[in-house]
């Protein structure tokens, strides 16, 4: 086994100021795994119903957390923050306003701009044993597509990040996010989709384009091809940097280009997944589809003999894929309601699980949700199946600033947490909240507990000083 994955011991991982004397049964739980008596975690423990998840948030942050998530119960303000915040940006200027959202919803969000704010961000983080997946927030949709020299630029920015994941003290077993229309066009993604639908790709091929062979695509116009070519060796310098030291989860985006996306990574995972799992894809479970894409890959990854590195998720762009489905008029590519979608989430977590239970070398998954009811099902099987908690095959991850009651007590019991961490300056990092808050708006909407487990932190703390 890697030292990357080698299993960390349990004091270490937890932060002693979150052991009260009172200890509720989670955390009892907690200190016998310490004696070195591993108590299995029913169900009903994962609660997460205790406050003093919160016990390593200042006063401060717990007002912060509490008064956004308060702003965002509001589906109006919530669907209009895009125009609300351009509104107040030209009122008060670039400078005040970006004074004026830093230490809020900014600081809320946002790990920081400059590589000593991320640090700190990240220390912090991992004090509470919580690992940080870093996310350059670029992204590009149809119609937004820049010049060759802009994806040179973003390969720059996603190198840094590769090297910022993996050469500080905080960073232990560092995981990245990528995505792939930040270094090849939305519209050549759209157009290999489409020809993906009459014919299939070598994956073979997209390696000796990577490796530097000048191949020609079919279907693909010249321009189309030099495109392809330079993208395939922008995305193969993040492989060869990242082997060994980061792993990068791909995003899954719209369906009108996923096809493309996943043809790409297949083809990252064949050069770089020979061994253990660097290059992982998204699978998104509101998607009707979803289990079959999951079985293909699994199939494609024994065929080619590459291991398989899964980030499952529910689906951001919901409202978009069903707008455009009846524009198109063709059938709704999302399942019909959000148990259909729980269904499918379960069905491909245990598809993975089983899988890992047998070849935890060759099989890994992130359980990228902040349904508590998912976590529940993850943790019950993995204890059930006698799958290690921080044994490097299966990981939580939820976004920075969202269900730290959820990532904090699965971090408490042992268990590998992520949280996906974007950086950079306030006006990069604007349309990218606008467009997570609006794509996380039933999370966000829906976090009652959550704001009053923050109001339980807080008037204890009140009532107890110190
Ligand atoms: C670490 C991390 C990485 C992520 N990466 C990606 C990514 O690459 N691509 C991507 O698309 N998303 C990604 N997401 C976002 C994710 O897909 C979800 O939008 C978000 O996490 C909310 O889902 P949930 O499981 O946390 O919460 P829940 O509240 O349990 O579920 C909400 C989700 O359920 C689905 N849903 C809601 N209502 C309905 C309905 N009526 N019918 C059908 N389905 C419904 C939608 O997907 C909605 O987002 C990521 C999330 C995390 C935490």
């Amino acid at each position: 086994m890697s030292t990357l994955l080698r299993p960390r011991s349990l004091p270490h991982f937890i932060s002693p100021r979150l052991l009260g004397t009172e200890a509720p049964r989670v955390l009892a739980a907690v200190a016998s795994q310490c004696q070195g008596q591993r108590q299995p975690v029913s169900a009903d423990l994962l609660t997460f119903e205790d406050p003093r998840a919160f016990k390593a948030k200042s006063v401060w942050e717990l007002t912060r957390a509490l008064c956004v998530f308060q702003f965002c119960s509001f589906p109006k303000l919530v669907n209009n923050c895009g125009k609300l915040m351009s509104f107040t940006r030209a009122l008060m200027g670039r400078s005040a306003f970006s004074l004026l959202l830093r230490p809020i919803v900014y600081a809320q969000f946002v790990a920081g701009e400059t590589e000593g704010e991320i640090a700190a961000s990240m220390e912090k983080m991992s004090s509470l044993g919580l690992h940080p997946m870093l996310a350059v927030p670029i992204e590009e949709d149809l119609g937004e597509s820049t010049g060759e020299r802009r994806y040179d630029d973003n390969l720059a920015t996603m190198l840094e990040c590769v090297k910022m994941s993996h050469k500080n003290a905080w960073s232990k077993d560092p995981m990245m996010q990528l995505k792939i229309t930040a270094l090849v066009s939305p519209e050549l993604c759209v157009r290999l989709t489409s020809l993906l639908a009459k014919e299939k790709y070598d994956l073979n091929r997209l390696v000796s384009a990577m490796n530097g062979e000048p191949i020609i695509f079919p279907g693909l116009r010249d321009s189309e091809n030099t495109h392809f070519l330079l993208g395939l060796q922008r995305l193969n310098q993040i492989g060869e940097a990242s082997e060994g030291k980061v792993r990068v989860l791909v995003d899954a985006e719209y369906t009108y280009m996923n096809p493309a996306l996943t043809l790409i990574t297949m083809a990252m995972m064949k050069k770089f997944n020979q061994k253990q799992a660097w290059i992982w894809n998204t699978y998104q479970c509101y998607l009707k589809e979803s289990r079959m894409l999951l079985l293909d890959a699994i199939k494609r990854s024994m065929d080619h003999s590459f291991c398989l590195g899964v980030k499952l998720v529910r689906g951001a762009y919901m409202d978009k894929e069903r707008k455009l489905a009846v524009q198109e008029d063709r059938e709704d590519p999302v399942h019909r309601s959000w148990e259909h979608t729980n269904d499918s989430y379960n069905a491909c977590l245990d598809i993975m699980l089983n899988l890992i239970a047998q070849k935890p070398d060759q099989y890994m998954i992130i359980v990228a949700t902040h349904n508590e009811a998912s976590v529940r099902h993850a943790v019950t099987r993995m204890e059930e199946m006698g799958i290690e908690r921080d044994g490097g095959s299966v990981c939580f991850g939820q976004l920075l600033g969202m269900c730290d009651h959820v990532s904090l007590t699965l971090a408490q019991l042992g268990f590998s947490v992520y949280k996906s961490v974007p950086y950079g300056s306030v006006d990069d990092t604007l349309p990218y909240l606008v467009r997570r808050a609006q794509e996380n708006r039933t999370v966000l909407q829906g976090i009652r507990k959550e704001r009053e487990l923050l109001r339980q932190e807080l008037r204890r703390r009140m009532r107890v000083p110190g």
